[in-house]
């Protein structure tokens, strides 16, 4: 049987394509192996999945509290739900259990390390201020146990009350001077206003300051844009709306000027970058043509794109999309996550794995950056 009947003729089409690609210069051939690497098999196999050492910092974890939150939080919104349950049984067992299946799973896999912070909605699905600056302390400090109980194992991302700008700083701040924190994690809009208005600078502010990042995470879009996905609720989720929101919550970021007020300050976004890396050019030339506000940017906006973001491979595991991804970023910006336990591990690993690139920058990706940016 020849490949291209083994594979299909999709995913045939989907791996000749990456293999004539072969950017050189992109994916570091100058370390001469490539081609070796190139090879893609489709499945890795067992030893291979669990050889590379990883640290997956978009992995999430829950409490009996947390879930209740998440309960209460879509009835209080009305929001509707755009995940079916049915589709995701595997995960909700897998949240709040450690020694059952998270280490195992990770021994497993070759996760030397995650970086873990609560799922959606966290502290952003709190209705009022006050509770949520309450909550969001509980909430860290019983990350930080869990951290702490198993050595070496792993580092986390805070969740803000952003509800109060000013809170949501001060807890940045004590989530990493006084609980060891790599940053936060900030779970979309809250209450649909977004991280660009200048109420929330004081975040952007504390957060160049301490030098750490703030990782935007998918959440549902507002009720305003109910109208494009009248008739289609397959689009919602993470099919498509939660990237096309998260992905315009960062462009507000950049066009807003916080990059250009906070040169130091870095945003992190999933899904290998909620499609900006795949959109560089276009996002320049349309810039050019667009009615503007009074602002003046400094920059291009492919050139923050580059200097002020970092992506991460969670839920997004096609060979021709992580090439996209390091081509328009650079090995150093793509780290690896895998967004425990809402995906299918072995799709993560197996295409992180056989996708074309230097034994070099797959080390980087696999860990060496997350070492780096997060100072690990
Ligand atoms: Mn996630």
């Amino acid at each position: 049987m020849d490949e291209q009947k083994r594979m299909g003729r999709r995913e045939f089409l989907g791996k000749a394509a990456v293999a004539a690609m072969m950017v050189p210069a992109v994916l570091g051939a100058g370390s001469g192996n490539i081609g070796a690497q190139g090879q893609a098999s489709g499945d890795v196999g067992d030893k291979a999945r669990a050889k590379i050492k990883k640290i997956a910092i978009e992995e999430h974890w829950a409490n009996q509290e947390l879930n209740e939150l998440r309960i209460e939080w879509g009835k209080r919104t009305g929001y509707p739900t755009t995940v079916d349950p049915k589709a995701i049984g595997y995960s909700f067992p897998r949240t709040p259990d450690f020694e059952k299946f998270r280490i195992p799973f990770m021994d497993e896999f070759g996760i030397a390390m995650q970086v873990i912070s609560t799922g959606s909605p966290g502290v952003q699905g709190f209705a009022d201020a006050q509770s949520a600056v309450a909550k969001a302390k509980k909430i860290n400090d019983a990350q930080a146990e869990t951290i702490a109980k198993y050595p070496g194992r792993f580092a986390g991302f805070a969740g803000l009350p952003t509800q109060d700008p000013k809170a949501a700083a001060d807890e940045l701040e004590r989530a990493v001077k006084q609980l060891g924190f790599k940053g936060a994690m900030i779970q979309g809009s809250t209450n649909w206003e977004y991280l660009d208005a200048e109420k929330y600078w004081v975040i952007w502010e504390r957060a160049a300051a301490l030098e750490v990042p703030i990782y935007l995470h998918v959440q549902e879009p507002s009720f305003d844009s109910a109208k494009v996905y009248a008739g289609h609720p397959e689009l919602t989720g993470a099919t498509w709306a939660w990237g096309v929101e998260t992905g315009t919550h960062a462009l507000r970021i950049i066009n807003a000027g916080v990059f250009d007020a906070f040169p130091k300050a870095t945003l992190i976004l999933g899904h290998l970058g909620e499609t900006l890396p795949y959109l560089l050019g276009r996002l320049d030339e349309g810039y050019v043509m667009a009615a503007k506000s009074g602002r003046k940017l400094q920059k291009r906006l492919s050139d923050y794109v580059r200097s002020n973001i970092l992506v991460t491979t969670s839920g997004l595991y096609r060979p021709e999309a992580l090439v996209c991804a390091i081509s328009a970023m650079g090995e150093d910006r793509v780290l690896y996550a895998m967004d425990y336990p809402f995906v299918q591990p072995k799709d993560s690993i197996d295409c992180f794995e056989s996708t074309p690139m230097s034994d070099e920058v797959r080390e980087k990706i696999s860990h060496l950056n997350a070492k780096r940016w997060l100072k690990l």
